[in-house]
């Protein structure tokens, strides 16, 4: 059996409600289960006050603060500058989630772009890295990431092996998770094959895309280690290998300590 300790979940959602009934357990048994570090990310105001607050509380978790592209309808007067605030706090690392989703047909683009580019200067004006989200919007986002060149990761890459070579030479990561072992992610694993593993880091999107042998169930940063075992197969490398690149790689991009 190989040792699953030292892996970094850079993107959950443990202020869903699914998780805030027990989170102390939840988070504990993560820890127990070798998880070193979390980046819980945010969708909208409410959200990202939850995510500076797990962050404060718990040592292994850090947050990133943002308005997911969803949302992009129902936001107050003065969102922006309450997302600074927020990014402030001392252990922010990120603005996200933040993006385009094209894949339901609301928002309308049109109300999506200006939030997005919004947020995209807000955290170069703050040095601060980005947690992307890209549905089915790889050519706008692509155009805006090489417009404002952020550092960061696009979350759940779902682009072409072409796209990822971009995204990389931007200076980006790309995040991988449970999608990456659904029987129908050639092109994840294509990505995964094309571009270098200090490119590459780890995150579940929990609760959401468990792995395909949890699939269903709830996820959790700890059912990781499939995910680890298939970037080791397609990279040629040790299950340690992987989780010591992509963990010093989130270290590096988030500034984490
Ligand atoms: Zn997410």
């Amino acid at each position: 059996m190989a040792d699953y300790y030292g892996i970094i979940d850079t993107h959950a959602h443990y202020d869903d409600e699914v998780f805030l009934k027990d989170l102390d357990t939840v988070l504990a048994t993560q820890k127990a289960n070798g998880i070193v570090g979390i980046i819980e990310n945010s969708s909208d105001l409410p959200s990202s006050e939850r995510s500076v607050a797990i962050a404060a509380k718990y040592d292994f978790v850090w947050a990133a603060v943002g308005v997911h592209p969803q949302e992009a309808e129902r936001l107050p007067e003065g969102w922006l500058d309450r997302i600074a605030e927020l990014a402030k706090s001392p252990k922010v690392v990120a603005i996200g989630e933040i993006g385009l989703d094209y894949y339901y047909p609301e928002p309308q683009k049109e109300s999506e772009l200006p939030i997005f580019e919004a947020q995209l200067a807000l955290a170069r004006d703050m040095n601060l890295p980005i947690q992307v989200h890209d549905r089915d919007a790889h050519g706008d986002v692509l155009e805006l990431l090489k417009k404002y060149r952020p550092s960061g990761t696009v979350h759940r890459f779902s682009g072409s092996p072409e796209m990822a070579k971009e995204v990389v030479k931007i200076g980006m990561v790309l995040g991988m998770g449970g999608a990456l072992t659904y029987k129908n992610a050639k092109k994840e694993r294509a990505v995964v094959e094309t571009v270098p593993l200090e490119s590459i880091i780890l995150e579940t999107d929990c609760p959401y895309l468990a792995p395909q042998q949890y699939r269903g169930k709830i996820s959790t940063s700890d059912m990781l280690p499939p995910v680890v075992d298939l970037i080791a197969e397609l990279k040629g490398v040790t299950p340690e290998q992987v989780i010591e690149v992509t963990s010093a790689t989130a270290r590096r991009v988030f500034g984490l300590e």
